[in-house]
């Protein structure tokens, strides 16, 4: 047998769980897909928007591998020095394949970057996500206007819930006091602000276009601005996505503005420097606007500074400039990209592929791509793993690592764990005449899962 842990039960985890258990090439694989959080499917849970019901909906697919016989859920086991040593994981298995995705986010490098109202968009991700490692909110309280740097998919999703209102965020499973929080917000001035020009922003299409569906919203674009590009006017020679995306921001310049009750104001060529203190009459320690630098194409894709600065009031600034992988317990790391070292998914330590170790996700390829492009990320590092699995079953194993990971002190929450959590969530929604709502602490997760075995 072929026993081969699985760090981290996202999509890429369980995409590579699936390939091994899915092929004839060896027989009698078994996979443990561990995760430091006792709830499974990493960012389908906890990064995607509670309103891509759609794209949540692929949690049944990543259900369905999970559920499998020949693979087992392991939550609220974390692999490091604070947790069990990733060295003792790679005794209890033939193969450990590192599926942990990219845990923090890029900083700015800006002053004023930590004034209070500042915060990552993965910080407001996990608040509304649920995350349970989130302890911060009051996003939203007393900000009028917003400003979000970056003009990506998650710029675009936290743009979205920020103008949404409390009857269309009603129906998600977003954590009640979220809810309550965002029902409330008077915030009805976005700023979503790229620093290159709109043929070079990274957010998809259809996700652009949701904007412009929002109720009581309006997109608001300065054909000025985007005649800077000098792709903009004539957007042929671009790749397909890039001219899409003109062609949505075209239409909206186009659109005289209507007076809805909030405002998206896409920017572009502007690149952030400086985020101010509010002068008014507070401590001087809150953010009061962005101060950005006006920038034009420089003729290789990137673009200059001229000099020329404009200030955006935002008494909340979200950054949304990228994720970020970060070094993990006794692995390789590079640091210029945030990922592991590897060849074809196999783990690379000094210059020689590492026997038994792999990585597949964002910690292999770098925070790119949609769900999706884990498939074929995962489905490389598995071949290579069947590759090597005559070599590796060699090693004889010390028995069930569930049985040394209860030894070493470890309570790890098994499948009936997981639908313990899911039945109380879906007693909390009905107990607020919602549909499922999510716990969004570690404590109220880990008593719901302890309700498994009584
Ligand atoms: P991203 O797509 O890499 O976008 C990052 C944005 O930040 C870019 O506009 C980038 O501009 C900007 N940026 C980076 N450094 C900056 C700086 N110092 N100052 C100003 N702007 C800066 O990252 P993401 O939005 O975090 O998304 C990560 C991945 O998840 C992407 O592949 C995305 O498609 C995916 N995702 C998909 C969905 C969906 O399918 N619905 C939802 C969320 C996320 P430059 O281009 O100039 O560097």
């Amino acid at each position: 047998m072929l026993r081969v842990a699985v760090v981290g039960s996202g999509p890429s985890g369980v995409y590579t769980a699936q390939g091994l258990v899915q092929q004839s090439q060896v027989p009698g694989v078994r996979v443990d897909v561990l995760d430091r959080l006792p709830c499974p499917y990493g960012l389908v849970r906890y990064g995607v928007a509670p309103d891509h019901e759609k794209i949540k909906s692929l949690q049944n697919n990543l259900r369905a591998v999970l559920e499998d016989e020949r693979v087992r859920f392991l939550g609220g086991v974390r692999i490091g020095p604070d947790g069990l040593p990733a060295a003792r994981l790679r005794e209890l298995y033939h193969a450990v394949v590192y599926c942990v995705g990219a845990a923090t986010d890029r900083h700015l490098g800006v002053p004023g970057e930590e004034l209070a109202g500042s915060w990552s968009a993965t910080e407001f991700v996990s608040w509304y996500s649920a995350h349970p490692d989130s302890v911060a909110d009051g996003f939203v309280l007393g900000a009028r206007s917003a400003v979000v740097i970056g003009v990506g998919n998650v710029a675009v999703d936290v743009t979205r819930i920020l103008a949404r209102g409390a009857a269309e965020l009603s129906p998600t499973d977003m954590p009640q006091a979220a809810l309550t929080a965002l029902a409330a917000s008077e915030v009805t001035e976005i700023s979503m602000v790229g620093r290159r020009g709109p043929s070079q922003a990274r957010f998809t299409t259809k996700e652009l276009r949701e904007l412009g569906a929002l109720p009581d919203t309006e997109v608001i674009v300065d054909p000025r601005e985007l005649e800077l590009d000098p792709d903009y006017n004539e957007p042929s020679g671009l790749p397909a996505a890039n001219r899409r995306n003109v062609e949505v921001l075209r239409g909206w310049a186009a659109t005289p503005p209507r007076g809805a009750a909030r405002r998206i104001r896409l920017r572009f060529f502007l690149r952030p420097v400086e985020l101010l203190a509010d002068s008014g009459e507070g401590d001087g320690r809150r953010v009061g606007a962005v101060r950005f630098e006006r920038t034009v194409p420089d003729g290789h894709g990137g673009v200059t500074g001229t000099g020329r600065y404009e200030d955006i009031d935002a008494q909340l600034v979200l950054r949304s400039v990228g994720y970020r992988g970060v070094p993990l317990d006794g692995l390789p790391f590079d640091a210029e990209h945030g990922t592991v070292p590897h060849l074809a998914g196999r783990v690379v330590r000094d210059g020689a592929v590492a026997p038994g170790e792999y990585v597949a996700g964002w910690i292999k390829r770098g925070p790119t791509g949609v769900i999706g492009t884990n498939r074929p990320c995962a489905k490389e590092t598995v071949t290579s793993l069947l590759e090597d699995a005559a070599m590796l079953v060699r090693r004889e194993l010390p028995g069930d690592p569930l049985v040394a990971l209860r030894a070493a002190g470890l309570t790890p929450v098994e499948w009936a764990g997981w639908q313990a959590i899911e039945r109380a969530e879906a007693e909390l929604g009905a107990s607020l005449g919602r549909g499922v709502v999510k716990l969004p602490d570690w404590t109220s997760l880990l008593a719901a899962a302890r309700t498994a075995r009584s």
